[in-house]
């Protein structure tokens, strides 16, 4: 159904969907739809002369609103006690197209950073990696790839960054200790120098190493 159609026949405003409650209706209907449109305009023809009806032939002081199923098009009416009955569970569009927008964007990333992991492309994996606006979630799948297939050259830009998610921080750390473990290296404690882990001396700052036990 095309979304734009959507629109209540009894006051020509535009449908609300609204999520369906886990509890069934006393009509027993089981929709078995996470949501139906309905029309929630307080004034609309329709919602009002249920309010009549019920009062004048039942006694009763509630109303119906006009509803029409998603699936099926068929269109019902659905019971509401008071004005402002269920209006709590009408589906936030807006907030909804926002979500679904970046559930797109972060699949977009995703398949992106998966091709730079085939193509063993450790550079623009960093720049991921290194991207605040990245999802926190891609960055976190950059910094295991970078353990992976990283090479000493990741390590400097890895080790200079401070990550603020503890999370990705973790992960980066962990991927710096898979880079050296594989190059046989380490960081001098010293003068943080990449050196030979059989080193006894600092290439670069001089200063002896005791030999650790790791
Ligand atoms: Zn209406
Ligand atoms: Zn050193």
């Amino acid at each position: 159904m095309e979304e734009k159609k959507i629109i209540c026949p009894h006051c020509k405003q535009k449908l609300n969907k609204w999520s369906v409650p886990s509890f069934n209706f006393s009509d027993g209907l089981g929709w078995c739809t996470p949501f139906l449109y309905v029309c929630f305009n307080d004034d609309c023809k329709f919602f009002r002369n249920s309010w009549k009806q019920m009062d004048e032939v039942y006694g009763q002081k509630m109303g119906y609103r006009y509803m029409l199923h998603p699936d099926s098009g068929e269109s019902s009416s659905i019971p509401a006690g008071h004005r402002d009955a269920m209006k709590g569970d009408i589906i936030d569009e807006i907030q909804e197209s926002r979500e679904a927008h970046e559930l797109e964007e972060r699949k977009k990333a995703f398949q992106l950073l998966t091709d730079y992991f085939i193509n063993k492309d450790v550079d623009s994996i960093l720049a991921v990696l290194l991207d605040e606006n990245a999802f926190g979630s891609v960055r976190l799948k950059a910094a295991e790839h970078l353990g992976e297939i990283g090479d000493l050259r990741a390590i400097e830009p890895m080790a200079n960054c401070k990550f603020s998610h503890e999370v990705i921080q973790k992960k980066v750390n962990e991927a710096i200790t898979k880079i050296h473990k594989k190059n046989f290296t380490m960081e001098c404690p010293y003068c943080a120098e990449i050196i030979k882990i059989r080193a006894t001396i600092c290439r670069r700052c001089g200063k002896e190493l005791t030999a650790k036990t790791e």
